[in-house]
Formats: structure tokens, sequence, C-alpha cells
């Protein structure tokens, strides 16, 4: 009798999992574990603590739909808060486990986790964070260009999206093995409140997750107009509204690339489906850039060790994060943000441009705070377009400014959005 802990991370769903069924075809039985670690959630360099209520809500929401797959399939999810490595190294020996299979993550802070497991226990990682594997790449990383549009057209050209993976049949779990939800100490969530205005009302897990895919390809067709929508800033369909369960993993980017092309052969392909795809492969290239520049992600000076230092003003941030610049169109993003955990990315890109350029403070100042609020958050994308918006990353013309006036006389011409969200 073999028995092997399955460790879930931003993976929350049981189709499309190689780490899971790697784990089933190797062993006899699975221990299914998440592990909440603290340090992740506990405080940020300038304080607040690194996750949020609008955050921890969608996170509980997850996890407690894996656990329903899970229970569906004869198994059950023991959730923990602590270090992933106390914590499975404890379950291993309590439960005679000898192996744990994980997907492979790609920041520092994911990578450093897997390396302390991997000193108690044999750790073995499986792709599916990205669209293409990193095999798949007409380059090794450490050739990955630092410009999209070179790993774009590389990728095009022969980079195979492989097929999804099906949800096993049953996954056999020792019969003492129950349900072990993360306690209310381990992940406060209180109640948080959430704005009326959002633009979806958005829920943690897999099911929420199929339910937004089939609504945006299938109920109304809205990615036959992405393109022409995707710079909106009110409503549920301006976007597809699916990065909060990307960054979880209740959907896996594969099943959406695979999803996308069956609607083209139904329907047609055009230049908003295929925008779609486009979109997705800057989730991958961002994915792909943290793993190879690992600390510098995450550095004042970027990954391209820029000079540049930011302000570091305790009051002009804190009029940011309570959108009360004064400039009308930024305030009223932040607002948004702060009341929902949601932001269109045109508003990410002017509040972010805003606060670097404008405010002149140091950007990770912005992404800390992003880290806290956004439902959607993850480390690579977050990180890679702080950097890039505030030029210390991929962008070749470095630092581009976005003008705010402007950006809200193309984006908000009647000002709707500005109205709505400065209502108060
Ligand atoms: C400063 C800043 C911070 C950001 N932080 C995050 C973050 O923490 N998490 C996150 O998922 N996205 C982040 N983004 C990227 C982008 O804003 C969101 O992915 C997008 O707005 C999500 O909405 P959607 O799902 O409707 O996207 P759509 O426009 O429908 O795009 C489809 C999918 O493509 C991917 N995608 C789209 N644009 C980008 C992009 N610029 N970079 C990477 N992937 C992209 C997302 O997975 C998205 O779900 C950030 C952008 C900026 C400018």
């Amino acid at each position: 009798m073999s028995r092997a802990i399955i460790w879930f991370r931003n993976d929350l769903r049981l189709a499309d999992n190689p780490a899971l069924i790697a784990a089933l075809a190797a062993h006899d039985e699975v221990l299914p574990v998440y592990v909440l670690d603290p340090r992740q959630h506990g405080p940020s360099p300038f304080g607040f603590e690194r996750s949020g209520p609008h955050r921890r809500k969608f996170l509980h929401e997850g996890l407690a739909d894996l656990d329903e797959q899970l229970l569906a399939k004869g198994s059950a999810l023991h959730a923990f808060a602590g270090q992933p490595a106390d914590v499975l190294r404890r379950v291993a020996r309590m439960w005679d486990a000898s192996f744990v299979y994980t997907q492979g993550l790609n920041a520092r802070e994911e990578v450093l986790q897997e390396l302390e497991v991997s000193r108690e226990l044999p750790l073995l990682l499986h792709g599916a964070s990205t669209m293409l594997l990193p095999g798949d790449l007409p380059f090794g990383l450490r050739e990955l260009p630092e410009v999209f549009t070179d790993f774009r057209k590389a990728v095009e050209k022969g980079s195979p999206v492989r097929d999804t993976l099906p949800e096993p049949v049953s996954i056999p779990t020792p019969r003492e093995w129950r349900t072990r939800p993360l306690t209310v100490e381990e992940l406060p969530i209180g109640k948080p409140r959430i704005d009326r205005r959002v633009v979806l009302d958005f829920q943690g897990g897999r099911a929420a997750a199929l339910a937004r895919l089939r609504h945006y390809l299938w109920d109304t067709r809205a990615i036959a107009f992405y393109k022409e929508t995707r710079n909106g800033l009110i409503g549920a369909d301006y976007s597809s509204k699916l990065s909060p369960w990307l960054a979880s993993g209740a959907l896996s980017p594969r099943e959406v690339f695979h999803e996308v092309k069956r609607f083209e052969s139904i329907h047609g392909g055009n230049e908003s489906t295929y925008w779609m795809i486009f979109e997705l492969l800057w989730r991958d290239y961002f994915q792909f850039i943290a793993a190879k520049h690992k600390s510098a992600l995450f550095a004042a000076g970027g990954i391209r060790g820029s000079a540049l230092r930011g302000k570091k003003e305790v009051e002009l941030f804190e009029r940011w994060i309570n959108g009360r610049t004064g400039q009308p169109f930024i305030d009223a993003n932040m607002r948004e943000l702060a009341g929902t955990g949601w932001m269109s990315n045109r508003g990410r890109q002017c509040v972010a441009s805003f606060l670097a350029h404008d405010l002149g403070l140091d950007w990770r100042m912005g992404a800390w705070w992003f880290e806290r609020k956004l439902i959607d958050y993850d480390p690579c994308s977050n990180w890679g377009n702080w950097q890039y918006v505030a030029g210390v990353g991929n962008d070749p013309r470095q630092g581009r400014r976005f003008d705010p006036e402007r950006q809200a006389n193309t984006y908000d011409s009647d000002g709707a959005f500005t109205r709505l969200w400065n209502a108060d």
C-alpha cells in the first residue's frame, strides 16, 4: 500500500490537474492537502496585511468548492495553516505517506516553499499553471526574450497547447481522512462588504468558474466582441473576468484555450477570439519572466536593475489607496478596488502609472496594495505588470506614463464610470 500527499496550491480543481493524475497513477491512495502559509498573508513591508477580506472570501469559497469536488470522488480536503514543509512533514508521518505531488509554481516565495518541502520529503512537481509547458517553448528560460512580442511570435510559430487532462473518476483516500476546513483563526474573513456597484458577483470555486466561462463564450457570445469591448470599465461583459478563477486555478488556462478553439470551430474565429488567446499568452509570459528573474521581480530596480527609486511617502500613498488623490478618474478606479477587490485592466494601468510617475512613489507600495486587494492576485502577473508600467520591467519603451485626463476622455468619455464611483 503506497500513499502520497497531493498538495493543492493555485490549482483548486480536479480536471486538467497533472500533479493529481500523476499521484493517482503511482500510488494506491492519495491525501489531498491545502496549506495556507501565514508568511503570505501576514504584514507586508508597508505594514498592512497581505490578504484582505475580498481575497480571503474568494479563497475560502474556492477551498469549500474543492472539498465538494473531492467529496464527490470519495475523498476530502484537509486544509491547514502553517509553513508547508512543517505541515506536510507532519501529515506524511501521521498518515504514512512517502511522496508529495504538487503544481510547480514560478514566483520567488512559491519556489522557496518547494525547496523547503523538498528538504523534508520527496517532492514531485508537475506543470500547468501556464497554457504552454516550459518544455514546449522554443527557448530555454535563460534565453526567454525580454520583449513580449518576440516571445509571442516565437511561440505562435510552433509551441503546442497540450490537451487538457480528464478529471479522475475516483480518488482513493483512507477511510478516516475527513474534511478539515481552515478555522476562522487560520483564515479570518469576517464579513467583507462588497459594494453593490461591483461588476460581477464573484464566487470562488470551479462551479462559478465554469458558469462564467459558459456565460462569456456560449450564452452571450461576448467573446466575439472582446477586442472592441476589452477596455471597458462598467458592467460584467466588457472582458472575460476569468482572472480570479485562473489565479486560484479553479480553471486552467489550457481549458480556456481549448474552449475558445471549440467556440471558433462552431461560430468562427475573429480578431476578438484571437485576442483572448493573445492575452493568455501575456499571462504565460509573466509566469516565465518570474521564473527567469526570480527575486529581481520584486526589487525596486526591477528586472532591469534600474537606479530609479520612488519615494515612500505614507500620506500620498494613503490618498491613493483611499481614492482621494483629487484626480477623479484615478480616484474612481481606486474606490472600485477598495469596495470590490476588482479593477479593469485599463484602470490598473492608469492607477499604477499615476502612483509611479505622477506621485513619484515606490512602485512596490502599489504592487503590495494590489496583492492585498485583488481577488485575482497572482504574483507573476501582478509584479510583472507593475514593473512594466513603472518602467523597470519588460516594456521596451520604458515607463510610459498614462495621462489620466486623456485616458478618462478616451475610455470614460461620458464620465459615467467616474461619476459612478465618486458618487459618495
Ligand atoms: C498594475 C497591474 C497589475 C495587475 N495584476 C494582476 C494580477 O495580480 N492578477 C492577474 O490575473 N492579472 C493582473 N493584471 C493583468 C490584467 O489587468 C488582468 O489579468 C485582467 O484585467 C483580468 O480581467 P479579465 O479576466 O476580464 O481579463 P481579459 O481581458 O478577459 O483577459 C483574459 C485573461 O488573460 C490574462 N491577462 C489579460 N491581461 C493580462 C496582463 N496584462 N497580464 C497578465 N495576464 C493578462 C488574464 O488571465 C485574463 O483573465 C494586472 C495588470 C496591471 C496593469
